[in-house]
Formats: structure tokens, C-alpha cells, sequence
């Protein structure tokens, strides 16, 4: 059967690898040994002590790392995958990465024969955990047919977007969005909870209104009113994937005034509150300075 290897067994790498151990003998690798060891005492896999032995018996190779630049980090070297990666296996890169590093990676895995495609995801742990990602593939159409079953094990809905770094692109798009209903809400609810308006009744209005959004309808209800506050997805992933929209942007020669703005707040949120704090962290940054509570 085919063989997988896993590298990155961060907050979605793991539930990922975690699908995929379902379906293929897979071996994994994390910079962090211990925490691909825990990994195994609960999942089918081996351990590998280096990139480059996690992928020699590999046929399909994926990736989930913070960014593109650590994945082709782990490219070069003695240990690295380039070392001991087959001929004609299958790169899949599930890192929001960015389309430029993505077809530098693409170019120098192409030197082996070894085919890439850019599939960063979209769902958090939850929808991983569940086989629910959406997961958007830059590649030609030949490589997304052969990652297709891949993907599956984690992914629900998986759409090819085009060349290699088309994957990267869409989903920054979405980030910066993401990012910008996040800012904005944590403004306006502040400011609705301060006039005196109850959190959860007000929520509920604006979500059977035209101010909705994904943030309003899910994350707040879930995660905000409830007080549950999990960490799932840091704020400096999402203010790295604001900085790759806003490059592509730039790269376009386009104008965008609004979202300059929410790059500005977003860099200056993630330098005031730290590379550990979650992405909804500034919307209890905006409650705790006005002296209210999103809660109901
Ligand atoms: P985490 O910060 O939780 O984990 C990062 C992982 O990458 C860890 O396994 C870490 O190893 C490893 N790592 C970090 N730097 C390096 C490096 N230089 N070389 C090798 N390994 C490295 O990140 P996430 O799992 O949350 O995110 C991974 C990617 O997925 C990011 O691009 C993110 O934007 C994207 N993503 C995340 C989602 C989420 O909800 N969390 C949702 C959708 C996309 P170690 O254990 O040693 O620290």
C-alpha cells in the first residue's frame, strides 16, 4: 500500500496526520521530537529522527508547517528531504505558505522528479479532527487527480485553483478577510455590549441581519459569549497570512487601503499580545480596555 510520510505535527498537522494514519501505514517527523512521539502512543506510525529519513520510503510526502520558508528550510542538508526523497514521489504542502517560496519549492523538488502541489486547508483542528477541511490545491490538473485521495483523508471539499502558488493565494485572500471581520468585530461588539446592549440577543440580530459573517455566526457564539476561549489557531499565523495577501496585492499594483490598515493593526496586535496568543485574542483585548464582557 502506499506509503505516507508527515512533517509537522503542529496544532493541525497532528489531527491531519491523524486521518491519514487511518488509511496508510505513515511515518512522521517534527522538529520537536517529544511531540511526535506523544503522537505516536496514540496513533498507528513510526517516529523518524530527520526529514530525510521520514520521506526515503515515502511515496507521498506532506507538509504543515508555519511558513513556506520552513518548509524549504527542511529541503537542503544531509538530513533533509532532498537527501532521501524517491523519484516520482508526491510533495503535498498543507502550510498556508506563499505562491513566490511555494514555486521555488516546486522547482527544486522538480530537480528529483518529484511533483508539488500547494494545498493549504481551511476548518481549524475541529473540521481536521472530523475529515471536514476545505482544502484549495495550487498544482496542474495531473498532480491534483494523484493528491486527490490524499487530501480526502482530512479534506471534505477540494478544489484545484490553478498553478502551483494558486492554493497559497486564495487562501491568504480568505485570511485577510477572516482577519478583517475579526478586527472590525471586535469593535462593534465591544461598543454594542457598552451601549447597553445584551451580547447574545444583539449577536442574534446581526447574524439574522446583514452584518454577519462566519466570525459573528460561529466564532463568537462558540468560542467568545461561552467564555471558552480555545487556542486553536495562533494570531501570528493569521497576521503572516495577512502579510502574504497584502504582498500579492502589492506584486498586483493594486491599492488597498482598508486592508493596509488591517495589516497595520493586525502587526502591532500580535507584537503587543505575543507569537502564543490566539487569533480571537483581540477581540478579549478590546473588551478587557472598554471594561465590558462579550458573554450571554
Ligand atoms: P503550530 O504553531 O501549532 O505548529 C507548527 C509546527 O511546525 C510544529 O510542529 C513545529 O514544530 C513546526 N515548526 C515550526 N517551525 C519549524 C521549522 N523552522 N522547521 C521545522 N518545523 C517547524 O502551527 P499550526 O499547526 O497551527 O499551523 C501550521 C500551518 O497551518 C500554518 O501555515 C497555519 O497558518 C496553517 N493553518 C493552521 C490552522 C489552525 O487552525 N491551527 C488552520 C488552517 C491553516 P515544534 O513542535 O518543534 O514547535
Amino acid at each position: 500500500m502506499t506509503a505516507v510520510a508527515f512533517l509537522g505535527l503542529g496544532a493541525i498537522g497532528r489531527p491531519m496526520a491523524a486521518r491519514v494514519a487511518e488509511r496508510y501505514p505513515l511515518t512522521v517527523w517534527n522538529r520537536t521530537r517529544e511531540r511526535a512521539e506523544a503522537f505516536a502512543r496514540s496513533t498507528s506510525c513510526q517516529v523518524a529522527a530527520t526529514p530525510a529519513a521520514a520521506v526515503r520510503d515515502a511515496d507521498v510526502v506532506l507538509t504543515c508547517l508555519p511558513t513556506s520558508a520552513d518548509v524549504l528550510g527542511l529541503l537542503d542538508g544531509p538530513d533533509g528531504v532532498l537527501a532521501g526523497i524517491r523519484r516520482g514521489a508526491l510533495f503535498l504542502d498543507c502550510t498556508s505558505g506563499d505562491p513566490a517560496t511555494s514555486r521555488r519549492i516546486a522547482a527544486r523538488l522538480a530537480e528529483r522528479e518529484v511533483a508539488f502541489a500547494d494545498c493549504p486547508v481551511s476548518g481549524g483542528p475541529p473540521g481536521a479532527e472530523q475529515g471536514g477541511l476545505t482544502v484549495m490545491v495550487g498544482g496542474e490538473p495531473e498532480v491534483f487527480d494523484r493528491a486527490r485521495p490524499y487530501l480526502e483523508t482530512f479534506g471534505k471539499l477540494i478544489v484545484p485553483m490553478g498553478p502551483v502558488g494558486a492554493g497559497d493565494a486564495i487562501k491568504a485572500i480568505n485570511q485577510v478577510l477572516l482577519a478583517t471581520h475579526i478586527l472590525a468585530l471586535s469593535e462593534a461588539l465591544t461598543a454594542m455590549v457598552k451601549a447597553g446592549v445584551p451580547a447574545r440577543a444583539g449577536l442574534e440580530v446581526l447574524n439574522a441581519s446583514s452584518g454577519r459573517s462566519f466570525v459573528s455566526e460561529s466564532l463568537v457564539p462558540d468560542r467568545v459569549l461561552t467564555g471558552a476561549w480555545p487556542r486553536l489557531f495562533r494570531l501570528a499565523l493569521l497576521d503572516k497570512d495577512v502579510r502574504i495577501a497584502l504582498e500579492l496585492i502589492r506584486q498586483l499594483d493594486l491599492e488597498s487601503p482598508l486592508l493596509d490598515v488591517v495589516a497595520e493593526h493586525s502587526a502591532a496586535l500580535r507584537s503587543e499580545l505575543g507569537e502564543a496568543a490566539d487569533y480571537l485574542d483581540p477581540i478579549r483585548r478590546s473588551e478587557q480596555r472598554a471594561g465590558v464582557e462579550i458573554r450571554g
